[in-house]
């Protein structure tokens, strides 16, 4: 009889009405989600003066939460690439940025900003070693990118690279003498490039993305801006202007600074390695 009344007794309720009362004494689950400022590798240059990103120095950036994750899981946009893209557009505050303006620089800190409120600074990853080639894991730390700049023209005269106003840069080639002028790398610049590349593959033509790229981003060559005259000058310059002018494009572009020392477990040599942006940078293991 007795073990029966102690049986009942510690079978009773209580736990499960202590648990529904509580709702009614808060004020329910609301969670706002907090916001960061983003240090933008351009400092805002290099955007035309009436851009909301001209000469703003930071991005308000949303943190990730598990809606922006389902971005990442659907499948129709992954097969499209155009999940990062979707993921970055509502991430940001300011709905007025564009973000397929983004100079590829100030994307990337934004990618690298989105991922550690996402799932924190550490990302392992499998890198390989570059003195002895031996592949190893290895824990990056998200947070300790530096931005670079760019190198200024001012700092490079040699390089007979100079700014414009315009937010472009002239470069005189080396074989033809010419003057070209050219842009920096945007966001849509890369979705471009991208698709004109996946298109030729599909239709089994050569891939041309070298040159499609300097189609974009040269302006005008000798002060002239006629398209079909550029990019028919494009297409039969010597090659070593052509390298100069990928060559200048990369020292003035402002970015993440990517690399990080990494030590070696086989060889113990210390590298400067960059960071490889691989699947597990937006999907982690768990
Ligand atoms: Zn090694």
């Amino acid at each position: 009889m007795s073990r029966n009344k102690g049986r009942t007794k510690a079978t009773s309720p209580a736990p499960a009405q202590a648990a529904k009362a509580a709702p009614t004494q808060t004020t329910g689950l609301s969670y706002v989600t907090p916001t960061e400022f983003v240090e933008l590798p351009s400092r805002g240059q290099f955007y035309s003066a009436d851009h909301p990103l001209h000469n703003q120095e930071t991005v308000e950036l949303r943190f990730m939460t598990a809606k922006d994750e389902d971005i990442l899981t659907s499948q129709a946009l992954l097969k499209n690439g155009l999940a990062i893209d979707r993921l970055v557009s509502n991430l940001i505050v300011d709905k007025n940025i564009n973000p397929d303006d983004l100079l590829i620089g100030d994307k990337n800190a934004l990618l690298v900003a989105a991922r550690v409120s996402g799932y924190g600074a550490d990302y392992t990853v499998q890198v390989s070693c570059p003195s002895c080639g031996t592949a190893q894991e290895h824990t990056f730390d998200l947070t300790a990118f530096e931005n670079n700049e760019g190198i200024q023209p001012e700092e490079n005269s040699e390089s007979g690279v100079a700014a414009t106003d315009n937010g472009t840069f002239t470069a005189v080639l080396p074989r033809t003498g010419y003057t070209a002028e050219f842009r920096l790398f945007t966001s849509q610049d890369e979705k471009d490039v991208m698709q004109a590349s996946v298109k030729k593959t599909r239709h089994k033509l050569a891939d041309s993305a070298a040159t499609d790229l300097l189609k974009i981003l040269v302006v005008s060559v000798n002060g002239i801006e006629d398209r079909a005259e550029v990019n028919n000058f494009i297409d039969n310059m010597p090659a070593q202007d052509a390298r100069h002018i990928r060559g200048c494009v990369q020292v003035v572009t402002p970015n993440v600074n990517m690399n990080q020392p990494c030590e070696c477990s086989s060889c113990g040599a210390v590298t400067d390695v960059e960071v490889p942006f691989t699947a597990e940078f937006f999907w982690p293991k768990q």
